[in-house]
């Protein structure tokens, strides 16, 4: 039994396809452990498709959805909430409930006793600077604490003291016994608990001790018979610790971590510490917005969830550090929109059109396809009127043969229309264009007449009567830096334009455009209207993706 054909392979899944046909597994079990102390980012997708995809393609296999939430000084439970929202956004499903590493705090603790009659872990009152010197460097070995080798009653008596609260932050801790020389630091007498009188999101008051994440994921994962525990590569110096941990206690389920390299995206942070920093300087207001890198900002800019999985699919998974180019994921939501996204028409810097021999008091209700390659989108309705607005950059008085759109004097045709001609532009006293004057000819009506008209230019065009004002939000990467996690000051390298806001005019039929759902918008881009600030009364549309690459892929 291995995986399904479609899945590419991998060297993870090589590890598992040995696994199951050698008998050590039955069955596939993975988990996906995010730590709640901020919103999930795209680096945090490659890591969510590897593990749900695993458990999607072995047979019977599941995938756990664990909040690492060891640290309540820095979780929130809005943290918690949201990553389950995107985690099912990203159309994934868990097996059966959410877990919490706090669930397991009373079985960590007995375990760290366990250790302690095993003489296998002491309490220690070095405090944090004497505990650094101790641990010696790269280059030195580490000194034994004074406190290692004090009797295994006493550092139970004061495990359970610290446990009921009565010494102070910082007093005191419990560490693993393992070797002061190891030539890997995570070896030399690791902390296991730490003294923290902090309110936590799960467990409330009911703690003033909390394990440290290398006793608590592993032990995690033992409990909830996970098979492959899939990690990023910083992690790879802890895994003698983790594989130690589960080799000192009385516990069956031995997962075997194994881990791959990042995520790292051009121009973007991939660090939810990163982009904390960017919202506690102001930089950018909230986790959410289209800007940010996170899954709740590719949703609201209009990412459909498949374009992301996608793009994970396609940067596979392998032990090479690397950076990926922004390009690539840009592709995949633009492949994805080309394919499924409904057209509309947009103008997003009017200049108003006046189409002098076409009747004052006529409106009339065109037929357009909702997308051109598939029928089965179905149509739209377009009013056409007298007065319309095209944008600006698509009329000049003067231009030469390869300027494809409307000139004065010349002909051009109106998208899903009829071939207008300009005959008079008026100007107000500034010289800025306030009208153009046209003359349309009836028989042209439709994208391809068989009115034998060598019209080279299309442009799109809005009603002027019948219309939705509406805000459009063009964005751009949120710096100038291919590697901003490089950047010695991060103000330096945003970009000014990141955001850019125009206001113009949408087909009136997008006044209930739902949230989240990203339009062609002809000539223009895919666009999505926001899901926090537009409203039938205001619509505001954030730029999902330009219509071609512009960065340089
Ligand atoms: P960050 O550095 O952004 O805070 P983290 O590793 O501390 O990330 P966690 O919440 O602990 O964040 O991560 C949950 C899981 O997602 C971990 O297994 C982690 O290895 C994985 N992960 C985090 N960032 C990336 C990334 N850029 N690429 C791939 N996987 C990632
Ligand atoms: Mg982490």
């Amino acid at each position: 039994m291995t995986q399904v054909d479609t899945a590419p392979s991998n060297f993870i899944r090589n590890i598992i396809d040995s696994d199951l046909q050698s008998g050590k597994h039955q069955v596939i079990h993975t988990r996906f452990p995010p730590e709640p102390n901020g919103y999930l980012h795209i680096g945090h997708a490659k890591s969510i498709c590897l593990n749900f995809g695993l458990a999607e393609d072995y047979p019977n296999a599941l995938c756990n959805l664990r909040f690492d939430d060891t640290n309540p000084v820095k979780e929130d439970a809005d943290y918690v909430a949201a990553i389950e929202k995107d985690v099912r956004w990203l159309g994934f499903k868990w097996a059966g409930d959410i877990h919490y590493s706090s669930d397991y705090f009373e079985q960590l603790y007995d375990f760290a006793v366990e250790l302690i009659k095993k003489d296998k872990a002491y309490v220690c009152a070095l405090d944090a600077q004497q505990t650094r010197e101790y641990r010696g460097s790269l280059m030195t070995a580490g000194k034994d604490s004074p406190f290692r080798n004090r009797p295994t009653s006493e550092s139970l008596d004061l495990f359970a003291r610290m446990r009921a609260g009565e010494f102070a932050e910082g007093s005191m801790m419990l560490r693993a016994k393992i070797d002061m020389a190891s030539p890997n630091m995570k070896m030399r007498d690791p902390v296991l608990y730490r003294i923290r009188f902090a309110h936590h999101h799960q467990t409330g008051d009911k703690w003033c001790i909390y394990p440290m994440y290398d006793f608590t994921h592993c032990i995690s994962d033992a409990l909830e018979g996970i098979t492959h525990s899939l990690c990023t590569l910083e992690f790879e110096d802890h895994r003698p610790l983790y594989d130690w941990v589960l080799a000192n206690i009385s516990i069956a389920c031995k997962p075997r971590q194994i881990e791959f390299s990042r995520l790292n995206l051009q121009y973007t942070l991939t660090s939810k510490r990163k982009l904390h920093a960017l919202i506690e300087e102001e930089i950018i207001s909230a986790w959410d917005d289209p800007r940010m890198p996170t899954i709740s900002g590719m949703r609201r800019r209009g990412y459909p969830a498949a374009a992301i999985r996608e793009f994970c699919k396609r940067i596979g998974v392998t032990k090479q550090e690397n950076t990926v180019e922004l390009a690539s994921l840009e592709a995949c939501v633009r492949e994805n929109l080309e394919a499924h996204g409904p057209r509309a028409m947009a103008v997003l810097d009017p200049v108003k059109v006046i189409i002098s021999n076409y009747d004052e008091n006529k409106t009339e209700k065109l037929i357009a396809a909702v997308h051109p390659k598939d029928e089965s989108m179905g149509t739209r309705t377009v009013t056409f009127s007298r007065e319309i607005f095209i944008d600006r950059a698509d009329f000049r008085e003067e231009a030469n043969k390869k300027y494809k759109r409307l000139v004065l004097g010349k002909e051009v045709r109106l998208r899903n229309a009829y071939v207008i001609k300009a005959d008079q532009v008026i100007k107000d006293d500034a010289g800025e264009i306030t009208e153009i004057h046209c003359s349309y000819d009836p028989e042209t009506l439709g994208n391809n007449p068989t009115d034998g008209r060598k019209v080279k230019g299309v442009i799109h065009w809005v009603s002027a009567v019948e219309n939705q004002a509406a805000e459009f939000r063009i964005y751009e990467p949120l710096f100038m830096v291919e590697n901003p996690a490089g950047a010695e000051n991060i103000h330096e390298v945003l970009n000014q334009n990141a955001l850019v806001v125009k206001h113009g005019f949408v087909e009136s039929g997008l006044s209930d455009a739902p949230a989240e759902k990203a339009y062609q918008f002809e000539r223009e881009g895919y666009f999505c209207a926001d899901n926090k600030d537009s409203s039938p009364e205001r619509l505001v549309f954030n730029r999902t993706v330009a219509l071609r690459d512009s960065w340089g892929g």
